[in-house]
């Protein structure tokens, strides 16, 4: 047998949050970002649901070709671009899109031109990725050159598209920028498509509006409309009694002011649970709320049972779902959504020994 804790993925919560986003900007193309195993949810266990999408946005060439493996034929783009030459002939031969967003894809593409879709990158602000105005105008101009390099989209992406205020001078600004070519642009992640409607434009690019989180600090999912996917449940598999002036997990984080009823949940920080997470962190059993109590280990976690005096061995746990928002959770562990989230999942990544001898 496995341990208890399980993942359960509500397709058509997927489906209800890429529709209600859609009715949010209906004019946009939809790009759904699943980068990062499709923040923790697996991609191929909800690729049926993203039928509606117009395009996929991943981090990596491996997620795009899995993509493309599970049947995937319209647009997806590489949002960080390609990582060295090598990776072009790959994107030309499976049709992948790229972002560019610094001079070295520019010189690659211009030794080995392929005809694919572009989107180039103007930095505004964020400082992570993309030209700067000058560079920027000068890598249109260098692609248009090429006619195999014509099939270009203008991208940009907000640092702050949660907050209120700031943005107008920040879509002012790009819109400078961007207005000097016909090309069609992309802007708006989850935060920007609810809260800043002129940012819609030719291609929206929800992320974790579309997993049912918020990209909100201040308006949950529920509020948006929004779904949760996930849903991370376990049991309880073991029952301690407590009294008063004892402690419970590691480091006595947490010692009983009277005797208190401890249940131990197998789901830990190996699990993605936030480890610090403090006590007090909302868990539901047997659908009812409770809290943690003491220190997060690597395979446990402790809750208070002292209100639900039928909760046993064996008793359910929701760590978040549908009646415990993820949100609600990592505001608790002083974090957002999202990171649990794409906890759950690993990365296709590589692994290599670096004192491997063959
Ligand atoms: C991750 C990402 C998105 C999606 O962001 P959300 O906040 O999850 O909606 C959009 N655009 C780019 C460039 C990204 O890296």
């Amino acid at each position: 047998m496995t341990r208890p804790i399980q993942t359960h993925l509500d397709i058509d919560a997927l489906r209800h949050n890429l529709a209600v986003i859609h009715n949010q900007a209906p004019t946009s193309k939809l790009m759904a970002v699943v980068k990062a195993n499709a923040y923790g949810h697996h991609v191929p266990a909800v690729f049926s649901a993203l039928d509606a999408a117009d395009a996929l946005a991943v981090a990596s060439l491996d997620e795009a070709l899995q993509c493309r493996q599970l049947g995937w034929n319209k647009p997806v783009l590489l949002l960080e671009g390609v990582f060295e030459p090598q990776e072009l002939e790959e994107c030309a031969a499976r049709q992948i899109g790229m972002v560019i967003h610094h001079q070295q894809q520019i010189d690659w593409l211009c030794l080995q031109p392929v005809r694919v879709p572009l989107f180039v990158k103007l930095n505004s602000g964020m400082n992570r990725l993309g030209f700067q105005p000058d560079a920027y105008h000068r890598a249109i101009a260098t692609l248009r050159a090429h006619p195999q390099l014509s099939d270009i989209t203008q991208i940009s992406h907000f640092a702050n598209a949660d907050l209120h205020s700031g943005m107008e001078e920040t879509v002012h600004w790009i819109d400078q920028h961007f207005s000097r070519h016909a090309y069609p642009v992309s802007l708006a992640n989850s935060a920007a498509i609810f809260r800043h409607p002129t940012t819609h434009r030719d291609w929206i690019r929800p992320g974790i509006a579309l997993y049912g989180a918020s990209p909100f600090a201040d308006v949950s999912a529920a509020t948006l409309d929004l779904r949760p996917v996930m849903r991370v449940t376990s049991r309880i598999i073991a029952i301690q009694q407590l009294a008063a002036g004892e402690a419970v997990g590691y480091g006595n984080l947490w010692t009983a002011k009277q005797p208190t009823r401890v249940g131990i949940v197998a789901c830990g920080y190996a699990d993605g649970y936030p480890r610090h997470a403090p006590n007090g962190t909302p868990v539901l059993v047997e659908n009812q709320r409770t809290h943690t109590l003491g220190r997060v280990s690597m395979d446990m976690l402790c809750v208070n049972l002292d209100f639900l005096p039928h909760a046993t061995v064996g008793s359910p746990v929701t760590l978040w779902g549908d009646d415990l928002s993820v949100d609600e959770v990592a505001r608790s562990a002083g974090t957002i959504g999202y990171e649990l989230l794409c906890a759950r999942a690993p990365r296709p990544s590589h692994i290599l020994l670096d004192n491997s001898t063959s």
